[in-house]
């Protein structure tokens, strides 16, 4: 019998590899069969060597997703160094925390073109290879703030909502093409995106207190839900945010 969650043969673009959720989804995937290209800014060594180890095909794709420069050459790279593109996690994604009363345009914009514009432009590069090759899986990188507010970080939730509804228009668009789009929504989980966060001795026990896990998650707990999402066992989800939250959103 096949195994619905097997990757072989597939290649994965993933943003942000370098480090944090990006790393633990790459290398989750490695594992369980698919090619990695891994786009970042910072150039994800450790994680090639690592989908390496586990025998799967890795390569470096730089580009600096603040703007949408790069996205069609990231699809163009990954096709030509690794043969195509079968599954797209947008994982890349910055935080800046002030009070709305004195949050900056500056601050504004630099996190929603990192965490929505580009997202969307990218989802369209990667849309058009698909389209063209017979379909595909993409990824977003949601959050708790897809579904609640947050404090102090007006364009990070901006622009986490805004994943969730483009997630959805996505899938409502391209789920007839072959193409599933579907979202994670994390946790709270121990990055460098949290560290301040981590760092904060009150809210650090409040976000603790919430969490029926009693634990921060951990990059690998993401594993499981993009293998899933990623795979043929999932050819029937769409539009689907799925929490992998320790139960954060059930208290
Ligand atoms: P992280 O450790 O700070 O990783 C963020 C990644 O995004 C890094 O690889 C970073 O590269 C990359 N990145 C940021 N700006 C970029 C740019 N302009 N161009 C290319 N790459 C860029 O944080 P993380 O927690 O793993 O975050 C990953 C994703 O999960 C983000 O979308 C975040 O919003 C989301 N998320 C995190 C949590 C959490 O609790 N940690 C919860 C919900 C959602 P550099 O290393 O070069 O900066």
């Amino acid at each position: 019998m096949t195994n619905p969650f097997d990757l072989s043969g597939k290649t994965a673009v993933v943003t942000g590899a370098n480090t944090g959720i990006g790393q633990g989804i790459a290398l989750a995937l490695a594992a369980a069969g698919a090619d990695v290209a891994a786009v970042g800014r910072t150039p994800a060594q450790e994680t090639v060597e690592k989908v390496r180890a586990l025998g799967r095909r890795a390569e470096i794709i730089s580009a600096d997703l603040s703007t949408i420069e790069p996205v069609g050459r990231v699809v163009d790279e990954a096709v030509d160094k690794l043969g195509g593109v079968n599954i797209l996690v947008n994982n890349a994604g910055i935080i800046r925390r002030n009070d709305s009363l004195d949050f900056t345009e500056e601050d504004w914009d630099a996190v929603v073109d990192t965490n929505l514009k580009s997202v969307f432009f990218l989802c369209q590069a990667a849309g058009r290879h698909m389209v063209a090759n017979g379909g595909g899986k993409i990824i977003n990188i949601a959050s708790m703030l897809t579904f609640q507010g947050g404090i102090r970080v007006p364009s990070y939730t901006a622009s986490k909502s805004g994943i969730g509804g483009l997630t959805k228009l996505l899938a409502n668009e391209w789920a007839g093409k072959g193409i599933n789009v579907n979202a994670i929504a994390p946790g709270y989980i121990a990055t460098n995106n949290t560290a301040a966060l981590q760092a904060d001795e009150t809210r650090n026990r409040q976000i603790m207190e919430r969490i029926p896990a009693a634990r921060w998650g951990s990059p690998e707990d993401m594993g499981g839900a993009a293998v899933f999402l990623a795979s043929s066992a999932a050819d029937y989800v769409q539009g689907h945010i799925l929490a992998v939250d320790g139960g954060w959103l059930a208290r």
